[in-house]
């Protein structure tokens, strides 16, 4: 069976910086912490916990002294409490997602009214909106088009998502642009998400067969398999190999592979030798 695996696929630019940040802090500090989990891949959290690496769900249940800040970042709240608790931080949070955050933040200061395009319960956004409203100003989460406010004063400053998608931010903008409001964009979508995708839509079109790798508890991940599903009708998304059967994939010639930006290098390889051993 041929194997091809995505242009683009497996861990980002940002979750690769907060892995390696993890494994050196697990290898470095006694009593550490990550404050969410680190990543949505129930393999890497159980390995990270095994090297010393724990989980503390909130600020409230930390009881390491040194606390990794995940990739999504966090609210300005919540570094000031952890400031308060004179806890050692180790910050992953991705440098695009801090860009991000210092345009919301900036902006409101500015005297811009917010609108961070979104997914309100992410919490990268909530980070947003929180920064947003640090800077003074009025702050909204926009997930689509219908969630603008029927007022909304000049000047409008934008902030995106880092994983939204240009079509959903285009149509906020259009909206916008019927209403005649004129705006400032700051657009912080990051590439490694669209780029994903694409490279993932564009194999499945071409295989017999697709196997998406990460944490069913990943969204980015449960999109990709989504997508595929679109060109491709046989599916399989697979956290390890030991989930695949070898009698789904009897007749299959070539078979696509793809993966989530919180899937390791390690477990996608896993999965390609089990398919190339068939
Ligand atoms: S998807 Fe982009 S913004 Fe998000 S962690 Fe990865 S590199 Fe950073």
């Amino acid at each position: 069976m041929n194997v091809v695996v995505a242009e683009h696929s497996g861990v980002c630019y940002g979750v690769k910086r907060a892995l390696d940040l993890a494994y050196d802090a697990a290898a470095q500090y006694d009593s550490i912490q990550t404050l969410g989990p680190l990543i949505h891949n129930p393999q890497v959290v159980q390995e990270l916990a095994e090297r010393g690496l724990g989980l503390a769900e909130d600020v409230s249940n930390i009881q390491a002294r040194t606390v990794v800040i995940r990739s999504h970042g966090v609210t300005p709240e919540v570094l000031d409490a952890l400031e308060e608790q004179k806890l050692e931080v180790i910050d992953a949070t991705c440098p695009h997602v801090l860009r991000a955050q210092r345009a919301a933040h900036d902006l409101s200061a500015q005297g811009f009214t917010v609108l961070v395009v979104g997914e309100a319960d992410h919490p990268e956004v909530q980070g947003l909106l929180a920064w947003g409203k640090r800077g003074g100003g009025t702050v909204y989460c926009v997930s689509s088009p219908s969630d603008l406010p029927s007022t909304l004063q000049e000047p409008l400053g934008i902030v995106v998502q880092t994983t939204q998608t240009r079509e959903l931010l285009q149509s906020i903008l259009d909206a916008l642009d019927a209403r005649g409001l004129n705006y400032e964009l700051r657009d912080t979508i990051c590439s490694a998400t669209n780029e994903r995708q694409k490279a993932a839509a564009d194999l499945a079109q071409n295989v017999d067969a697709m196997v998406v790798v990460g944490g069913k508890n990943s969204s980015n991940t449960t999109h990709l398999a989504d997508i595929c599903a679109q060109y491709c009708n046989k599916v399989f998304h697979v956290e390890m190999p030991s989930e695949l059967v070898k009698q789904d994939f009897e007749g299959i010639e070539t078979v696509g592979l793809t993966a989530g930006a919180s899937t390791p290098d390690s477990q996608i390889n896993a999965v390609v030798d089990c398919l190339r051993s068939w």
